[in-house]
């Protein structure tokens, strides 16, 4: 880590689609012990931020340091190792397997989730704690299949947890949630916060305002506007683009 207490610094990223440029020279400090969310119309770079920074896509140019590691060029099995754990858009939970045992699976392989679907091995691990963080205690013995689209985003979170990760990636932890299960996941992020820095990629305004801190606001494959929520709402560049005003 560097003196300031960067656990992540992203300097001149650049990452290039068939000559189009999908992030044209991101510069990310994310200090530990952060809460961060990365938000930004469609198209504007996130997810692509996220892969590089787990090694699915390299990029055209710059540097991603995570604890004072170079992680461009490193596969994506390394980077989990080094302890960076991240969710996914698709579902990456074992439905034939109970909550408990999708826990147990995760702590015991660090390894990419997906990585994970393909090896089923059973192995013990810590898993009452990730069980107790993501509040499904009462569901431990059941299919996984039978969880409902939020208590399954719940496990995922919780299966990273279980790989005991110092940075978690989360890309939009609230999507299709209804109003209750996102507040339990504003709480639950906000709980996940204070052992972990997390980076959250998120569309809900309203989700913002209520748990967000810390905002880094992207654009056309730059960092348009950071700082304080309540300061990066307020201004007129996040309007125009983000907000439509
Ligand atoms: P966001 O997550 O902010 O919606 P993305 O990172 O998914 O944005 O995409 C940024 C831009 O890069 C978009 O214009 C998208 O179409 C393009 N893009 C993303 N992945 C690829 C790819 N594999 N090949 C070509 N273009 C891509």
């Amino acid at each position: 880590m560097s003196d300031d207490g960067a656990l992540l610094e992203i300097r001149g990223l650049e990452v290039v689609f068939d000559g189009f440029r999908a992030i044209d020279g991101v510069d990310l400090t994310v200090r530990q012990g952060e809460l961060r969310f990365l938000i930004g119309p469609n198209g504007a770079g996130k997810t692509t931020l996220i892969d590089v920074i787990t090694g699915l896509t390299r990029p055209a140019a710059g540097s991603v340091r995570f604890a004072g590691t170079e992680l461009t060029g490193r596969k994506e099995h390394r980077i989990v190792r080094l302890g960076i754990g991240r969710t996914f858009q698709t579902s990456v939970v074992f439905e034939e397997l109970t909550v408990v045992e999708n826990l147990d699976l995760a702590a015991g392989f660090r390894r990419p989730l997906p990585t994970l679907l393909r090896q089923r091995r059973g192995v013990s691990g810590t898993v009452a704690e990730a069980l107790d963080t993501i509040g499904l205690g009462d569901l431990g013995d059941r299919p996984a299949g039978v969880l409902s689209h939020g208590q399954r985003q719940w496990l995922e979170i919780g299966m990273l947890i279980a790989q005991r990760p110092r940075l978690l990636l989360l890309d939009e932890p609230v999507a299709g949630m209804s109003q209750d299960e996102r507040e339990r996941t504003g709480e639950l992020l906000t709980q996940i916060a204070r052992d972990h820095t997390v980076v959250v990629v998120e569309h809900d305004m309203e989700f913002l305002r209520r748990y967000a801190s810390q905002v880094t606001v992207l654009h056309e494959g730059r960092v348009l506007v950071e700082g304080d929520v309540a300061a990066v709402q307020a201004d007129p560049r996040v309007q125009e683009v983000y907000l439509g005003r």
